[in-house]
């Protein structure tokens, strides 16, 4: 991929990573931070962001599926560089190349740990494993009512050398609504599953729960590691809680596009599939060559909005694969043009969470799906 212009591109602001890392740590001082890396890194691109993650102090990595935990390995993040967990696995693994690429293995239930013992004894290894407790969440993760079998195994495990429990961690549900029931639950219910394991015998080194609306809204559920994901990308978990500027965060990912096509176009034209829009008066139009082949999300139809010649116009008519249509009202910007889909927010363009509003979804969903065909292209490495 070229770093031209062309037609449409992700800047990526490593500094703005670097900046956010460093105020989430502030918020959590005694917490190390993990820097949660999964679906290439929020779609920000998972290498560039973990190397700017550590340099602004993070010692940890996280990821969902092992797939990405390894291939952070294979691309250079050492053991001396980086810890490293992932923690969605399926029967199969690949068990024993995460735990020889000194991966920490997250684990819900004993079907894992079977798996995982008998890859350790295989290869003659400790396998560095972290329980985790469904504290509430109701998704992966181990009930409570299972709890002591799995803690139990454990024990046995440790005491042959095929495992090291290195953590206990759970996942909240609700952490985005302050104040709600479930939080408190969730947390106490996070207190008695580390009691049972450390009155069995488990010693713990990270005891962990936090994500990002945790660290910005929920000190006491520090710990000694939090997970950093949307709020490493400069997103607000939620616009409930605020606006990234008030945490101190800025977004790291900008989409921009070149125009395609301006044109003069008379009244009456009806615009894109479907013929949604109809142009009031002659007008002008102008053609924005990303669509949901690239990311976007389609049902942003007739209200995302784009920066185009210092103001902020709207998808006209259907969002179509590659391309999209706005009303330029007779602007006449030239065809090459900066188009300005989504930024930080401080030079009027648009926000990621300004598309989410306009497509039903959350800003999470917006920078993530951010496609392959869409070069990413680093600033302030
Ligand atoms: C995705 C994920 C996180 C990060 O969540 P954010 O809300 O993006 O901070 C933390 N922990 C687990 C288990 C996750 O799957």
């Amino acid at each position: 991929m070229t770093e031209t212009p062309g037609r449409v591109r992700a800047e990526i602001d490593l500094a703005a990573l670097r900046a956010n890392v460093r105020a989430l740590r502030a918020r959590a001082p005694r917490a190390a931070y993990m820097a949660v890396m999964k679906a290439d890194a929020y779609g920000h691109g998972m290498l560039p962001c973990a190397k700017a993650a550590l340099q602004a102090g993070a010692t940890w990595l996280g990821t969902a599926t092992p797939q990405e935990a390894l291939a952070l390995r294979a691309a250079g993040i050492g053991v001396d560089d980086a810890r490293v967990m992932c923690w969605l696995w399926t029967p199969g693994g690949p068990w024993r190349a995460a735990i020889e690429a000194d991966i920490d293995l997250g684990v819900s239930g004993m079907w894992a740990l079977r798996e995982l013992t008998a890859a350790a004894r295989a290869a003659g290894r400790t396998a560095r494993v972290q329980l985790k407790i469904d504290t509430g969440l109701g998704r992966n993760g181990c009930m409570p009512a299972d709890w002591p079998e799995l803690v139990e195994a454990c024990l046995k495990a440790q005491a042959e050398g095929t495992v090291k429990v290195t953590g206990i961690w759970s996942h909240y549900a609700c952490a985005d609504e302050p104040g709600h029931p479930s939080i408190a639950l969730q947390s106490a219910e996070f207190a008695d599953a580390l009691r049972h394991a450390e009155e069995a015998g488990l010693t713990p080194e990270v005891r962990h729960i936090a994500n990002s609306p945790a660290i910005l809204t929920l000190p006491e559920t520090h710990y000694d590691l939090v997970r950093g994901g949307i709020a490493t990308y400069g997103i607000s978990p939620s616009p409930d809680l605020g606006v990234p500027a008030d945490f101190g965060l800025r977004p790291v990912m900008s989409l921009k596009a070149s125009l395609a096509l301006v044109k003069h176009v008379p009244a009456g034209l009806g615009v894109s599939y479907g013929h949604h829009y109809v142009t009031a008066e002659p007008t002008t139009l102008g053609l924005v060559p990303v669509g949901y082949g690239d990311g976007l999300p389609r049902q942003a139809s007739g209200s995302g909005p784009v920066l185009v010649a210092g103001k902020v116009r709207t998808v006209a008519g259907r969002l179509a694969m590659d391309q999209f249509v706005v009303d330029l009202h007779g602007d006449e910007p030239a065809v090459g043009d900066e188009a300005v889909l989504f930024g930080p927010g401080d030079r009027g363009e648009p926000t990621a969470e300004d598309w989410a509003r306009a497509a039903g979804t959350i800003g999470y969903e917006i920078v993530t799906r951010i496609g392959t065909r869409v070069p990413r292209v680093y600033v302030n490495e």
